[in-house]
């Protein structure tokens, strides 16, 4: 009877682990976003709400830009240097 009590503890404990690997695999290993990478910051461009972690980052006139593409950033560097 013990013995099935172990087994089952030994499970969810397993069952834990598994579930924290997997969460953890799911997100990137960059952490080299400077704000908080779960932090929303808005586009300049199309006005879109982007993650700084998986937002295009650009230096405009010493100051860092967060867009949703490349293309915004594109777009924002062209109309900022005219
Ligand atoms: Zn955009």
């Amino acid at each position: 009877m013990y013995k099935i009590i172990t087994i089952l503890i030994l499970l969810v404990v397993l069952f834990y682990m598994v579930r924290r690997a997997l969460r953890e695999w799911g997100q990137p290993k960059s952490e080299k976003a400077i704000p908080g990478k779960d932090v929303m910051i808005q586009d300049p461009v199309c006005k879109v709400y982007v993650a700084a972690g998986t937002a295009i980052v650009q230096e405009v006139g010493g100051k860092n830009y967060y867009f949703c593409s490349e293309d915004c950033a594109r777009h924002f560097a062209r109309e900022s240097s005219r």
